[in-house]
């Protein structure tokens, strides 16, 4: 049972040996508002049996967890058996202090208000703009997805609204989905009321140039009305 968090560390309660995961990757770019360029893999006995029982196993290699596991853990983790990537275990170990200064319950908690702001304020924003995940519930918490109105073109939009203010955490959906996907990447240091806020405005500008009623107030309201600032 391989487990892709990349997208839910830091973001949502992640308990790799609770539920039984053998690899679980994580990365620091996301919601842990880290340096890409590192990431952590949490292995199993069931995994390693598994990996050590295979002879087309990589070894030899930066890429091989057996090689990770002789040289490093089972060598009493003294030295590193590769060069580090020194800048990004430091930028990671900067961001690791930065999360336990806040509080893992904190972060997390500003990840689901910023869900569930930027999903109210899109609602109230109007003009033809809702959430591409239909429940609440299943939406994750480190990222809104939301359906550009019918006649427009997500990824236009986006770039109308990036050229406008190019440090916004927006973006169009991958592939097939560049028309219709706007995605807003409410992670990490933009985990914010601010940038929530900044983002609604810059759609509700750019809906507004496509010829769009939208109501930029009401959607100020409704994040407001959802993530009160204390
Ligand atoms: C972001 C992400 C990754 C890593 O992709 P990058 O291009 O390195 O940002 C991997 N898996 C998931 C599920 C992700 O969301």
């Amino acid at each position: 049972f391989m487990l892709d968090a990349v997208a839910s560390v830091g973001a949502e309660p992640l308990l790799p040996d609770a539920w039984g995961v053998d690899l679980c990757v994580i990365g620091a770019q996301k919601a842990m508002g880290g340096p890409a360029g590192v990431s952590a893999v949490s292995v199993s006995a069931r995994a390693w049996e598994r990996i050590a029982a295979n002879p087309a196993a990589p070894r030899r290699s930066y890429l091989s967890l057996l090689d990770w596991k002789e040289r490093w853990i089972d060598g009493g983790r003294t030295a590193l058996p590769h060069a580090p990537a020194q800048l990004e275990m430091l930028g990671l170990e900067a961001c690791v202090a930065r999360i336990e200064d806040e509080g893992l319950e904190t972060v997390m908690a500003r990840h689901a208000s910023a869900a569930a702001a930027t999903r109210a304020g899109a609602v109230a924003l109007g003009g033809g703009l809702e959430p591409y995940v239909h429940e609440a519930r299943d939406a994750a918490p480190v990222a809104t997805t939301l359906r550009a109105p019918a006649g427009t073109d997500a990824a236009a939009l986006v770039a109308a609204a990036l050229a406008a203010d190019p440090a916004l955490p927006l973006v169009a959906g991958g592939g097939a989905l560049s028309k219709e996907m706007i995605r807003v990447n409410h992670y990490g240091a933009d985990a914010t009321r601010g940038a929530v806020l900044s983002s609604l405005a810059a759609l509700g500008a750019v809906l507004t140039d496509a010829g769009r009623q939208v109501d930029i107030e009401a959607a100020r309201r409704a994040v407001s009305k959802t993530w009160p600032s204390r």
